[in-house]
């Protein structure tokens, strides 16, 4: 493959997609609408292409790039699972895509009875009193749990509870999110089984503890047995328990956080319930909670009164607003999509993670070190270190290699607590052949670095790009097109050395 041009390469004065016809009404100069200072001295420099070219370009783009819908897609802690198509003819239907979010409240009846609706299946589901659905993702979600964490402490007078314990098989975000909201961050080492050392948390926890974040199943992809006590302990000192709900697939329909004595808990609508993801796209992150939080829930709530679906705002304790009006609409209603078409079958979801995940691991561990040997949930941790000591092939190779194999890698070198670290997620979505493809594939890079370690390290051999500078594509990416074509294919190049390796740190 060539390198593609940028589009401002494509570009030639006069050059249209699209012609207007003359004007029928008179002309309004911009002047008399927009006030002088914010009117550009000139036109801006955009590229002039003709449609065919704009839908070539976008095209040919998108097919340098690897996506679900592609081939497999096994990032670790991501859930990059297939979305099903019928979300998106839902999510474009006239009154879910066309209504705005100052309309009112009457004449939006449809919209707000489907968040009222799904807040009443997924407290089913989490086993929680009340959910809000304003958090755009994952880490927003953790921000506003802790911060109804925060307010709840406050208005009992509990001042001095300025700790939050954190798990170091914990997700990344957990630790930044309790910094964030100005706490003080402890971190409890893993016992060797993988779970929360429980000694160590008994002697963390006291009346500055204002609570605990706990990703399950953890980083390690391991359900922590100990879970219910872990509430207990942090509950008896006087804190709240925060639940990391984002890989909820693992365990749904099986057990609930509510039923482990969790007061919070945030999901990931972009991974467990089906919402197209990566690259920054949207997501949501509605987080849930027990009764005691639900004064303190952002503004605003759905409410039933009677028949009518109303927002309330009238909420004197509310932390105020982490989003504008209710959340991303559209997300919502794919995620009532998937909810809906699954029902009671929601459980199977869970199995076909749960059984995927195990299926690779034990296949894979007769090749790859296992750190903990027992049965992992919705993904499991492996790690190359045996193979590094013996033939110097890191897990940064493997994952190269893996990308001549057509697979998107898996998230490598994460969690931090395993060293050269492959986190693999098959997802359930997958089908028993692309799982014994991937596990030959793994095999053959395994078979091969016993071998020829040098061909291994100098992989990837048939992407657009080989293998490049992964400190200087990271550090100092140049990724602005300032006019001059030689110099910006240098940068699109150097972009896409950042985007070709695997993820070192996972994105939701
Ligand atoms: C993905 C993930 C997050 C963060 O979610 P974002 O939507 O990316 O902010 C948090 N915790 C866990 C366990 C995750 O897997």
């Amino acid at each position: 493959m060539s390198i593609l041009p940028l589009i401002f390469e494509r570009s030639a004065p006069g050059k249209r997609a699209l012609r207007f016809p003359k004007p029928d009404v008179p002309e309004v100069a911009a002047a008399d609408l927009i006030p002088p200072e914010y009117l550009r001295a000139e036109a801006p420099n955009l590229p002039e292409v003709a449609e065919v070219e704009v839908v070539r370009h976008f095209t040919q783009l998108s097919r340098r790039n690897h996506g679900v819908d592609v081939d497999f897609y096994p990032l670790g802690s991501c859930t990059m699972k297939y979305n099903p198509r019928i979300n998106e003819t839902v999510a474009r239907l006239p009154g879910v895509a066309l209504t705005h979010p100052l309309q009112p409240a009457e004449t939006v009846q449809g919209n707000l009875k489907l968040l009222h609706t799904m807040e009443q299946h997924l407290c089913e589901v989490t086993g929680m009193d009340r959910m809000t659905f304003q958090p755009a993702a994952g880490a927003h979600g953790e921000l506003t749990g802790v911060l109804l964490i925060k307010k709840y402490h406050e208005t009992r007078g509990d001042v001095a509870r300025k700790k939050i314990i954190v798990p170091d098989s914990a997700h990344g975000t957990n630790p930044a999110t309790a910094a964030m909201a100005g706490f003080d961050v402890i971190s409890i080492k893993s016992a060797g089984d993988g779970s929360v050392d429980l000694a160590a948390l008994r002697a963390a926890v006291g009346p500055d503890t204002a609570g605990l974040m706990m990703t399950n199943p953890s980083t390690m992809g391991l359900f922590d047995p100990n879970v219910k006590e872990i509430a207990d302990i942090v509950h008896k000192a006087g804190g709240l328990v925060y639940y990391d709900g984002a890989n909820l697939n693992a365990i749904m329909g099986y057990t609930r956080p509510g039923d482990m004595g969790f007061d919070v808990v945030h999901l990931n609508l972009h991974k467990t319930f089906s919402q197209p993801h990566g690259g920054g796209g949207p997501g949501a992150g509605p987080v849930g909670v027990k009764k005691i939080l639900e004064p303190y829930l952002p503004v605003p709530v759905v409410e039933k009164q009677g028949e009518q679906y109303v927002l309330d705002w009238d909420r004197p304790e509310s932390i105020g607003k982490l989003r504008a009006f209710t959340g991303s609409f559209g997300v919502m209603a794919r995620a009532y999509a998937y909810l809906i078409a699954y029902g009671p079958e929601l459980k199977e979801v869970s199995e076909y993670a749960v059984l995927n995940a195990n299926y690779v691991m034990a296949h894979l561990r007769k090749y790859y070190d296992l750190p903990v040997d027992r049965y992992c949930m919705h993904e499991c941790v492996l790690s190359a270190k045996t193979l590094k000591n013996e033939v110097g092939v890191k897990t940064l190779d493997i994952a190269k290699r893996l990308l001549d194999e057509g697979v998107h890698p898996p998230t490598i070198y994460f969690p931090l607590i395993v060293e050269e670290a492959i986190m693999i997620e098959p997802t359930e979505t997958e089908d028993k052949a692309t799982l014994d493809r991937f596990v030959a594939s793994m095999v053959k890079i395994y078979e091969e670095a016993k071998v020829d370690p040098e061909k291994v390290k100098g992989a990837p051999f048939t992407t657009v790009v080989g293998r490049l500078d992964e400190a200087l594509a990271a550090r100092k990416p140049n990724l602005r097109f300032k006019g001059s074509v030689g110099w910006a294919s240098g940068a699109l190049l150097l972009g896409l050395g950042a985007r070709v390796g695997g993820s070192v740190a996972p994105r939701g």
